[in-house]
């Protein structure tokens, strides 16, 4: 017997209509390349995402076909995520931190026929236009007085587009999982991959996200993602804001400490979300200018594993609570968040700190288990390590064009993570497998040497990777970068571990550099550690 309820597909436009008619006045706020703060609401956002949707069927795009952006948060960008995928067609949110060569083999690849961009990217653009196989327009993402003067033929105005259509328009009604964006992989190894994400997988995952154990977002809420639109949907924030009625605040191009600080205060921001990297600037920029926050209640922090010293800084000296979170582009990206049970409010600080190193429990909608070598499942006893597979409505099934083959292993995705899962089912990742340092057959995990080297008041950032050793195959070697003026020698560093892990996995040298590379969305990038410290000699070797 079938239940006898209604049936309506979890669409991304339902979002926009729901946040029109019931936080139709709710402000969204963005600092735009053009240099101003932009105020607009959830009302004018829903006219002008139906004006978009118009504009864009006269440009011919019809059901599927994809729209690139390169572009920062701010409110035409979000107006995009709407218009496109509410329309019918895909968005494709484009990284514009990766080489232009990448940028031309993903959107021809994807096969992007109209690419939207802020004028910050213009230079990229023109400088890729030409080699672009199936973009037919070129929209830039500003209002006629700042159209720039440009080679590329035939540019458009975004505002333009929008002006000149009325906003009667009905959204269209399909299935539920029919695709809705797109996002590829940043492709360490071999070439990135597309993940393409439905309107149901889309709208549950924000479900998801907005759980009070989870992100934890209310229409009480204003949120500021740092965590870039070009990443992930910025973790689905642009749906969770009109999903619940938060206000939304969009950083633009000012991701650096002080612009971010500004928007935080004069915006009242109560809960934000970033990579470490980016906290890292914020909290140096804070903590030189001997400011506090006025009202940042939590933010979350995930993309890269998060430091113990960082959440302590965060939440001892500002009152700003830690969410640790895990996820990946194959994930939409959220699969676990640690937050507390009711036994964890008692106990001691240090003993809540060191809780708060793990990436926290799964959310409704994702499973979870580890495996060993040997494929079989591992307990859930926070010490046997192995590989974590995950399942669930919003994880991947197959990359675009079903490139690399079919990814499930008996129906779950492999992460290439290794972690542990504790009792409760908070899941620690110890390393991604192809960072792990293996010494004489045993694992040694790299975060965990960060975490320790990260907690010394000298240094900024830490990497840790495998160098060779005749005796152990490999052995770990500590890429350090000290915080401007600050000393601190090799033998310091190392006598700081003491303690504080296993004699075996403390670091068999320290190497100190001025910057340590980033990848396209602020992770360190240990590949190319390992190819410049290829020859490095260990002193015990
Ligand atoms: P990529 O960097 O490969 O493009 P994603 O941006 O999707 O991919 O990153 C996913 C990976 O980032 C995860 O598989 C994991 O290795 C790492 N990661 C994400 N969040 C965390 C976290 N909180 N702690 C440790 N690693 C994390």
């Amino acid at each position: 017997m079938l239940g006898l309820m209604q049936q309506h597909p979890l669409l991304i436009s339902s979002l926009l209509v729901h946040a029109e008619r019931h936080h139709g006045a709710q402000e969204i706020v963005s600092r735009r390349v053009e240099g101003d703060i932009h105020r607009t609401s959830y009302r004018e956002l829903a006219a002008r995402s139906r004006r978009l949707a118009k504009a864009l069927a006269v440009l011919g795009v019809g059901m599927s076909d994809r729209v690139a952006t390169l572009a920062w948060n701010g409110y035409r960008h979000m107006e995009l995520y709407y218009a496109v995928s509410g329309s019918g067609a895909v968005l494709h949110t484009l990284n514009p931190r990766l080489h232009p060569d990448q940028v031309v083999y993903i959107a021809d690849h994807a096969e992007d026929k109209v690419l939207c961009f802020d004028l910050t990217f213009l230079p990229l653009v023109e400088a890729v236009a030409s080699r672009l196989k199936t973009v037919k327009h070129f929209v830039a993402m500003t209002d006629r007085a700042h159209m720039p003067a440009s080679k590329i033929a035939g540019l458009l105005c975004y505002d333009e587009l929008v002006d000149a259509q009325d906003d009667r328009y009905d959204w269209p009604q399909f299935d539920e999982n029919q695709a809705s964006s797109l996002c590829y992989t940043s492709g360490t190894t071999g070439n990135p991959k597309g993940v393409l994400y439905s309107h149901r997988s889309s709208v549950l995952h924000a479900y998801g996200a907005a759980l009070p154990d989870a992100l934890n977002c209310s229409s009480r809420d204003v949120i500021l993602p740092v965590v870039p639109m070009f990443h992930v949907n910025a973790w689905s924030l642009p749906y969770v804001g009109c999903m619940t009625g938060a206000k939304l605040v969009f950083p633009g191009a000012g991701l650096d400490g002080k612009s971010l600080y500004e928007l935080f205060e004069s915006e009242k921001v109560t809960v934000s979300a970033g990579v470490p990297t980016v906290w890292q600037g914020l909290l140096a920029y804070v903590d030189g200018a001997g400011l506090t926050f006025s009202t940042m209640k939590r933010t979350v922090i995930g993309g890269s594993a998060c430091p113990p010293a960082m959440t302590r800084a965060f939440q001892d000296k500002y009152g700003v609570h830690v969410l640790h979170a895990w996820g990946m582009t194959e994930m939409s990206p959220l699969g676990t968040v640690c937050s507390f049970r009711t036994k964890h409010l008692a106990l001691p600080p240090e003993e809540r700190l060191a809780l708060q190193a793990k990436q926290g429990q799964a959310i409704f909608g994702v499973d979870m288990k580890i495996v060993g070598a040997d494929g079989k499942e591992l307990p859930w006893d926070g010490k046997a390590s192995g590989e974590l597979l995950v399942r669930g409505p919003w994880i991947v099934e197959q990359y675009f064009k079903g490139e690399g083959g079919d990814p499930l292993q008996d129906g779950w995705f492999p992460t290439g993570d290794v972690a542990t899962i504790d009792p409760d089912g908070y899941m620690q990742i110890t390393d991604r497998a192809k960072d792990v340092i293996k010494s004489g057959g045993e694992w040694i995990g790299s975060i965990d040497l960060e975490n320790v080297a990260m907690a010394h008041p000298a240094v900024a950032m830490a990497a840790c990777i495998a160098a060779k050793h005749p005796k152990w195959d490999e052995r770990p070697l500590l890429v350090v970068m000290k915080k401007p003026g600050a000393e601190l020698t090799r033998e310091a560093l190392l006598a700081f571990f003491d303690g504080k892990v296993a004699k075996w996995w403390i670091p068999d040298d320290v190497v100190f550099v001025d910057a340590i590379p980033l990848g396209a969305t602020g992770k360190m990038q240990k590949n190319k550690l390992r190819e410049q410290f290829k020859d490095h000699v260990l002193p015990t070797a």
